[in-house]
């Protein structure tokens, strides 16, 4: 008695549970995206120092490295590729 399976794809169906993100709610927009729990480990990635936030321009400064970081959405870029130096 030979029975031949072929196999053509998996039985299970494995479509993995995508849990989307957008149950996010985002009060406020523009300045002050960055929480101050957020700030207190946030450092620059050069120094190490901690760096000053700028809620109206919405960026984050070193001022020992005199660099701003900006703030894509509410996402740091800590990069120093990325930072551009101010006065
Ligand atoms: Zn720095």
């Amino acid at each position: 008695m030979g029975s031949i399976n072929l196999k053509t794809g998996g039985a299970g169906e494995e479509t993995g549970n995508v849990h989307g993100r957008a149950g996010r709610p985002r009060s406020k927009k523009g300045g002050g995206v960055i929480k101050t729990e957020l700030l207190d480990i946030l450092a620059c990635p050069r120094c190490k120092g901690g760096l000053d936030y700028r809620p109206e321009e919405n960026e984050l400064r070193c001022l020992a490295c005199r660099l701003v970081y900006a703030v894509r959405g509410d996402i740091p870029v800590l990069l120093v590729d990325e930072a551009r130096a101010f006065e």
